[in-house]
């Protein structure tokens, strides 16, 4: 049957030899028994014999697929091996394909038959040795494998490549890469962006082509080659521009190439242009400046308007009270009086507190830190609010009571302002704790008696938790306190935080509305410094 090539299923020979079978074997022989007896010495290789029955035959499979090796009958009617090997030969895809020669002669004689002219990788006599028949075939069998293998890693390396060059060409960040000599041998279309340099004009050329000339020179001395650095090298600069151009800075970051010995062999860097970035930069810096100035400013004169304030406040206070004392003042003029006077004291007040605020802020190394005992300091406030409390129902007490027995946890704190911080939050419970409540004081170690607590908890009305982080800012007062009648300047915790915290101590709250506030406020101990 002329014109048809028959394939062996070679899954069978050899169950071990499955990747054999990806090893296509072009067997041309016209005479049906030999071809026959050829695949049944190959067949335990495993390998795929496709067969051909003629010259024709055989270049018509070579069409279709390379082969790891032809099986050439030198002796077939019409066109003879040597024949077809030559129209082989003649195909750029099977040029290099080994032949091994089937002859009838000795290999001497087939040598003088021009095969060798014709490339043929080797001869073998028939009739066939089986062992050598294999042994020649698996030779070329073997390097077909490897040739697909390294093929395939070539194929996967230029696709890696292909998608590094895409992207590297669509990447938003200039990229480049220099020779060891610090000459450009890469940039992509970013960098050309960037700089303004075309890559052709950059080809060739040192790595500080793209400075301006006020930033090259600082700079190069530093350079990555010039410097033998081998390690990350940075650095920001200013663009080389035309002068009508605003000033562009970039940052460029560049990693050292080496070579297997660990030689350099250039560097590939990446250049990012940080000119909106430099500017916002600076606009905050000068911006924070500016802000810090301010609320400098608005502190000094927080603390000197309110020092100018007290004289006066303080000589209306004396002259009302003069007045109030006159025993002929009318009824009608007593009360307007007393109202102008609650009201003079509640200025006194803020006066006081502003000045107090003004101190924290303005120098809170005027704090005066000792060791001081909490128990007593704690006890004597107790004693002072006492009256108080009871005057409006709430019992305030100390909770647990201490121990006598039990050493006082002693704070290295300055006792004054520990005293009048404290007296700003229990002022607080007190406001904010309605008749028949409770205002425990409580004082423990904690941090492994590296530092010690003093909490203040109220049974009262509670901070929602939307005002709960504004508390200790200046003026602020709870929506919920703003419905209400309940006095205040919204500065006592401002005080009692900055106090605090001038003191290396810390001021928090808990809080549940409707149930009641925690503070709790936290010093170093006194050993512990
Ligand atoms: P003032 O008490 O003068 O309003 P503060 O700075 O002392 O100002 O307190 C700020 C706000 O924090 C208060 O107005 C109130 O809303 C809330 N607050 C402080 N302490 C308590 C408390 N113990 N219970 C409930 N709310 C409190």
């Amino acid at each position: 049957m002329r014109g048809q090539i028959h394939p062996v299923n070679s899954q069978r020979a050899d169950p071990r030899a499955n990747d054999n079978s990806a090893v296509p074997i072009l067997l041309v022989d016209d005479n049906a028994g030999k071809r026959l007896s050829v695949k049944a010495i190959l067949s335990p290789l495993g390998y795929r014999v496709v067969e051909a029955e003629s010259g024709g035959d055989a270049l018509r499979a070579l069409i279709l697929e390379d082969f790891a090796v032809i099986l050439m009958d030198v002796r077939m009617p019409i066109m003879d091996g040597f024949e077809t090997a030559g129209y082989v030969r003649q195909r750029v895809q099977s040029e290099l394909t080994p032949i091994i020669f089937i002859t009838a002669q000795d290999k001497a004689e087939a040598t003088n038959l021009k095969a060798y002219d014709l490339g043929a990788a080797d001869f073998i006599t028939s009739p066939i040795n089986p062992a050598e028949l294999r042994a020649k075939v698996s030779v070329f069998a073997n390097l077909y494998l490897r040739a697909e293998q390294l093929s395939e890693r070539a194929r996967e390396l230029q696709a890696s490549a292909d998608q590094l060059t895409l992207l590297t060409e669509a990447a938003p960040i200039g990229i480049f890469r220099i020779d060891a000599d610090d000459n450009y041998v890469y940039t992509n279309p970013s960098w050309t962006e960037i700089t303004g340099i075309a890559f052709a004009d950059a080809l060739g050329r040192p790595l500080d082509l793209v400075m301006s000339p006020q930033t090259r020179s600082p700079i190069r001395g530093e350079l990555p080659g010039t410097a033998g650095s081998r390690s990350t090298w940075s650095c920001r600069f200013e663009v080389d521009q035309p002068a009508d151009m605003p000033p562009r800075i970039v940052q460029l970051t560049a990693q050292p190439l080496l070579g297997e010995d660990g030689a350099g062999l250039g560097w590939v860097g990446t250049l990012a242009d940080v000119t909106a970035d430099t500017a916002a930069k600076a606009a905050m810096v000068a911006a924070r400046d500016v802000a810090e100035a301010t609320v400098l400013m608005q502190n000094n004169f927080a603390a000197s308007a309110s020092h100018e304030l007290k004289t006066p406040t303080a000589s209306i206070l004396g002259f009302i009270e003069e007045v109030l004392d006159n025993e002929f003042l009318s009824e009608d003029d007593r009360k307007i009086l007393d109202i102008v006077y609650r009201n003079a004291q509640r200025l006194s007040q803020l006066i006081d507190d502003l000045l107090t605020l003004g101190q924290a802020d303005i120098d809170p190394s005027t704090m005066r830190a000792e060791p001081t005992a909490l128990v007593p300091l704690v006890q004597a406030l107790v004693s002072s609010f006492s009256a108080i409390a009871s005057a409006v129902d709430v019992d305030l007490a100390f909770d647990p009571v201490p121990d006598p027995d039990v050493e006082s946890p002693v704070a290295f704190a300055d006792p004054q302002r520990l005293e009048q911080s404290l007296t700003n939050l229990i002022s607080n419970a007190l406001k904010f704790t309605p008749p028949g409540g409770r205002i425990s004081i409580g004082i423990s170690c904690a941090d492994e008696g590296g530092s010690v607590q003093l909490t203040v908890r109220d049974t009262g009305m509670g901070i929602e938790p939307s005002a709960i982080h504004n508390i200790f800012d200046r003026f602020y007062r709870a929506d919920s306190v703003m419905r209400t009648d309940i006095k205040g300047s919204g500065l006592g915790l401002a005080i009692a935080q900055r106090m605090i915290a001038a003191q290396n101590g810390k001021l928090c709250v808990t809080s549940v509305v409707g149930k009641g506030s925690v503070f709790t406020v936290t010093l170093p101990a006194a050993h512990s410094v």
